[in-house]
């Protein structure tokens, strides 16, 4: 990752972190996950765990790291779900979460609160 990249991702997370901020502490970890998986997200007792794949930070196709910061938002989308009581699964992709990943998008794609619109 170079150092534009690695502010990119930063920002990504902070930008969640700050505008829409989770019950659980979110930890992020970057992954060797199956080569059909590009992220996932786990609720845990005290966290919410979420890996992203590691190859998607070494896609030449993809210097501004968007498939990483887009399954970022896919899967914090699952952990607000989680915090909001309505998951039915992990690998639920109802309308509540659909609201949510679009609030994750702007957040990340955007870069405005949520609170502004
Ligand atoms: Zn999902």
């Amino acid at each position: 990752m170079n150092a534009k990249q690695k502010a990119l991702w930063r920002q990504a997370c902070a930008d969640l972190r700050s505008h829409l901020p989770t019950r659980k502490p979110v930890v992020v970890y970057v992954s060797d996950l199956d080569k059909d998986t590009w992220g996932e997200w786990r609720g845990r007792k005290s966290t919410h765990a979420i890996d992203i794949a590691s190859r998607l930070f070494n896609m030449q196709e993809d210097p501004e790291l968007f498939c990483a910061r887009e399954t970022l938002c896919h899967e914090y989308a699952h952990a607000l779900c989680d915090d909001s009581g309505h998951l039915r699964e992990s690998n639920d992709h109802s309308a509540l979460w659909g609201l949510h990943y679009a609030e994750c998008y702007r957040a990340v794609f955007d870069r405005f609160s949520p609170d502004q619109l």
